[in-house]
């Protein structure tokens, strides 16, 4: 199936097929503009020529903050209701109806 229009969208080549189906492949590393071939490993390449600091991460076996929470915490829910006391949780043993 060929491909109605191929565009560039900076290191994305984008196929648009019938139905509006869109495929999109990295044709050119974000970080150094090395053009990868039609079936070049992209993997190959990050894994070798990069490191996580060319993303913006921390460095390899730095944890960063990992000892700090995700979140701050919540004294309150927005939008909660309190939970409804129903004294009706009796085992299905025990029930008599
Ligand atoms: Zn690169």
């Amino acid at each position: 199936m060929n491909a109605e229009t191929v565009r560039r969208q900076g290191t994305l080549e984008i196929k648009t097929f019938s139905k509006g189906r869109e495929v999109k492949r990295l044709v050119e590393c974000p970080f150094c503009c090395h053009t990868f071939d039609d079936h070049d490993p992209q993997w190959k390449h990050f894994l070798e020529e990069h490191d996580p600091e060319n993303a913006g991460l921390t460095p390899l076996g730095d944890g960063g903050k990992s000892q700090s929470p995700l979140f701050e915490p919540m004294d309150e829910i927005p939008g909660e209701f309190p939970i409804q006391s129903n004294n009706d949780y009796r085992p299905v043993a025990a029930r008599s109806d």
